[in-house]
């Protein structure tokens, strides 16, 4: 198969243009604020992270009565930018930082607030990767000779050309994920598959799984552990190779773009542990200090992680199968170690920073690629088993750990070593983890339960999206969610 480059830019095109097709296209629809369905309602919003700021912006626009119940003190949630303790103004992403070209909602977004997004062409350096016990530098190109056993074919084919003839072919078959009634059946045999055993029923030999399991390690417990569908439907909409950008000055400046507009409708430090409804209205008890209150509306909605809300008092229970979808979702472990170095020694070498690897750290990410100065942050990526075994030490062990395997990838980082910081998402108590995934059989057995609202309970959060573990997915859900509310009687 020869690697077309038209052919891919066209297959971008089309992956963008998907999400404009539909009902849930941030270009066609969503741009435009709702128009009011009815009186005005009473809507309490559980979560300041970005799917429940969108929902109670477009509901203020559209003049409906909003309060946003949110437990910590800052808006956000997985959306968290640190400063400290870096020299020189520098920060970093602990959560959310690339918004790919395809997340047209995010951009909408951004435009909105006139925040500026950078970085795409400072990205076009060698980055490594580290397969099978093999350090490679790859070129922008890509095209480079892998020390592994891959067959002539894939050889000939390179990484570009491996991932369409195992990953992108399939994926641009799929259909349209953003469609109401997506999936269809025709398409369980792709959930009930790991990604791994996906490559392998699609002809990959034992090192291009290797090598194409080193891009999607990064969901749940790996690739032999998620849902090969789960997998297609991220590329069907955010093809390999789209270009990448980061919100200039930190992400997050997004959701505090949203705050400032909501105002004294949010209300920090009020944990929701509690919620109830009857025919007539919903209920919220929070949680402030040493004192609880009671909180009544038209309607909710509910943007709590489902590791959260499962262990949150719900009268009278959901239905079973929404039940069942809050206790069983599985969310990914991640774990993140920053480590400000004195000089940007990589570039010497005409790196970008980054690297892959199937080493226990898994992946280093360049932080500070936009930001100017003589001193850059590395932080590592690890997801799954490894990262829950990063939880566990104690703070001053995860920099050691990240500084001995950051060493095996880029030999300068000890010397030039100078602070360090870590952010373990199972231990924060109002996320339990980060984004979620799918098992496979769990995108069908789960999947059509998690957005459906139960009574005058309604949900969004990236989990409830098309685009789980995206800022995308919780603003289009928070969208969708506002839309629910506004069309609802009373
Ligand atoms: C490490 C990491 C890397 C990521 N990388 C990217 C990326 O590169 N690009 C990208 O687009 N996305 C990325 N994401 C995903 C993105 O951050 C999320 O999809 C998105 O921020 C989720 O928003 P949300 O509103 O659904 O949930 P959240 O942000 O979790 O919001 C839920 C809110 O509810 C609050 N809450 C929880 N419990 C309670 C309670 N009991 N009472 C009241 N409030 C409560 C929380 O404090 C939180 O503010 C990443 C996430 C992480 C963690």
């Amino acid at each position: 198969m020869k690697l077309d480059r038209r052919e891919f830019l066209e297959w971008s095109a089309v992956a963008a243009g998907t999400a404009a097709s539909t009902g849930l296209s941030a270009t066609e629809h969503g741009s435009k604020p709702l128009e009011r369905q009815g009186a005005p309602k009473r809507v309490l919003i559980l979560g300041a992270g970005l799917a429940g700021l969108a929902a109670g912006f477009e509901l203020t626009r559209a003049g409906h009565d909003v309060t946003i119940l949110e437990a910590r003190q800052r808006p956000g949630g997985r959306v968290l930018t640190i400063r400290q303790p870096f020299a020189d103004g520098l920060h970093a992403e602990a959560g959310a930082m690339w918004v790919p070209a395809t997340h047209d909602w995010t951009r909408k977004y951004l435009r909105l607030f006139h925040l500026p997004l950078g970085g795409d062409n400072e990205l076009r350096g060698s980055m490594v990767r580290c397969v099978l016990g093999h350090r490679v530098v790859v070129p922008p190109s890509e095209k480079t000779h892998w020390p592994l056993l891959l067959t002539p074919e894939e050889r000939r084919l390179g990484l570009p050309g491996m991932r369409w003839k195992y990953v992108q072919s399939a994926a641009r078959k799929i259909g349209n994920p953003t469609k109401p009634g997506w999936p269809a059946q025709a398409l369980r045999k792709y959930d009930q598959m790991s990604f791994a055993q996906f490559l392998r029923s699609e002809g990959a030999s034992a090192a291009a799984v290797a090598l194409l399991s080193l891009e999607e390690h990064w969901w749940g417990d790996g690739p032999d552990q998620v849902s090969a569908l789960l997998v297609l439907r991220n590329q069907a909409l955010y093809p390999y190779g789209s270009p990448w950008f980061t919100i200039l000055g930190g992400s997050d400046r997004l959701p505090k773009a949203f705050a400032s507009r909501l105002g004294k409708r949010i209300r920090y430090g009020a944990e929701v542990v509690r919620i109830e409804q009857d025919s007539r209205q919903a209920r919220v008890v929070i949680r402030r200090g040493a004192n609880a209150e009671t909180l009544a509306a038209d309607r909710v909605i509910c943007t709590l992680p489902f590791s959260v809300l499962k262990n949150i008092e719900v009268r009278p229970s959901f239905t079973p199968g929404k039940q069942k979808a809050i206790q069983e979702l599985p969310y990914t472990s991640v774990s993140r170690v920053f480590l400000q170095s004195k000089e940007r020694f990589w570039r010497q070498q005409k790196l970008t920073g980054f690297a892959m690897t199937d080493l226990p750290i898994m992946d280093i990410f360049n932080s500070t690629f936009n930001q100017r100065g003589r001193r850059g942050i590395l932080a590592t990526y690890t997801c799954g088993p490894q990262a829950r075994y990063i939880a566990r030490l104690h703070p001053e062990e995860r920099i050691e750990f990240a500084l001995e395997q950051t060493s095996a990838i880029f030999p300068e980082a000890r010397e030039n070593f100078e602070v360090g910081a870590s952010v373990c998402w199972d231990l924060e108590p109002f996320s339990r983890g980060d984004y979620c995934w799918f098992r496979p059989g769990q995108m069908f057995s789960l999947g059509p339960e998690i957005a459906r609202s139960e009574g005058r309970i309604h949900f969004a959060g990236e989990h409830t999206s098309a685009w789980p573990a995206w800022m995308q997915g919780a603003l289009a859900s928070g969208y969708r969610a506002a839309q629910e509310v506004n069309e609802a009687a009373g």
